[in-house]
């Protein structure tokens, strides 16, 4: 599990932005809404690498 303090230092590397905790199967990811993109969390530590982030599915966005 990731604690809200380590969370809320963690930002996204690629556009700075804040991300949320997801709960995948097995493991932990972090979300970024604004890239879409989910980052795995491996052991406890976020991989916040661009490289191994996951593309999330284009969610419909009601506007
Ligand atoms: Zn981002």
């Amino acid at each position: 599990m990731i604690d809200g303090e380590l969370l809320s230092l963690l930002v996204c590397p690629a556009c700075k932005g804040p991300l949320e905790p997801a709960a995948a199967e097995q493991e932990e990811e972090l979300l970024c809404r604004a890239c879409a993109l989910a980052y795995p969390v491996r052991d406890g530590i976020p991989m916040l690498v661009r490289e191994d982030a996951r593309p999330l599915r284009p969610e419909k966005t009601p506007r």
